[in-house]
């Protein structure tokens, strides 16, 4: 395995002890790229992992999680402090745009007009201003996204709607060949300057020093912090 993507999911070891070998990482990797270290969020994707490994990695000192699905999410976060931040990165179901709204921080994944129209509705009733990212869809096995040609028209859109774009999101190609994926995150980066926004959200556990090397300034790491998921339903054999 290309050691770029090799992702570091010993399950023998803590939470706190993946955390800090992966802030070294982030360290080091982005010291390579000239970059400064502090400019690359970590956010912890905790989906299919139980609140007390939450807690651990609170108590290591992140303070943003990701989470796919609203209700397992919402049972989760209940347990935080109010000073993690809370985000949602998982395919936006317009009838959830409600508890979206007011139980997020920072809506990831947003796509579509559709979806926008029906967050930034939600946001105003729960009179809150909401951050929101256009996911842009930079892989072949992604099946949401929209087309980088068309993120800066939706964020124009979206704006006009209320929401507050502060950036892009995209997921990798699933391939272990590094130049492939840095093709996608280019692509990705790219799109990203015309959204406008700060936040460049790219990198999973397997692909993040890749998406460093081009520009990400949030990664969003499940397994490399939590070890292997468990297997759920609605979650494939990948
Ligand atoms: C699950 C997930 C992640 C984290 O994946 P790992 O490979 O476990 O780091 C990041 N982003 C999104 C959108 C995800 O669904």
């Amino acid at each position: 395995m290309d050691l770029a993507l090799e992702a570091s999911t010993d399950a023998s070891t803590t939470v706190a002890a993946r955390v800090q070998r992966l802030r070294d990482e982030v360290a080091e990797v982005a010291r390579s790229a000239n970059r400064d270290p502090a400019e690359i969020a970590i956010v912890a994707v905790s989906k299919l992992q139980p609140p007390s490994a939450v807690r651990e990695a609170y108590d290591a000192g992140l303070r943003a999680f990701g989470e796919n699905y609203v209700q397992e999410a919402l049972a989760k976060f209940a347990g935080l402090p109010t000073d993690a931040e809370r985000h949602f990165i998982g395919h936006i179901q317009t009838n959830k745009a409600r508890a979206l709204a007011r139980g997020f921080d920072l809506v990831q994944s947003v796509d579509r007009l559709h979806a926008g129209v029906a967050l930034a509705k939600a946001a105003r009733a729960a009179g809150r201003r909401l951050r929101v990212l256009v996911q842009i869809n930079v892989s072949p096995q992604e099946r949401f996204g929209a087309a980088p040609s068309d993120a800066p028209a939706l964020a124009d859109e979206l704006r006009a709607e209320g929401l507050e774009v502060a950036g892009t999101m995209a997921i990798g190609p699933l391939t272990n060949d590094a130049r492939t994926i840095r093709e996608a995150f280019l692509r990705a980066a790219d799109a990203h300057e015309r959204v406008g926004g700060t936040i460049l959200s790219l990198g999973m556990s397997a692909d993040w020093r890749v998406a460093v090397a081009c520009g990400s300034t949030m990664i969003r790491v499940g397994t490399a912090i939590f070890g292997p998921r468990p297997l759920s339903k609605g979650d494939s054999s990948s």
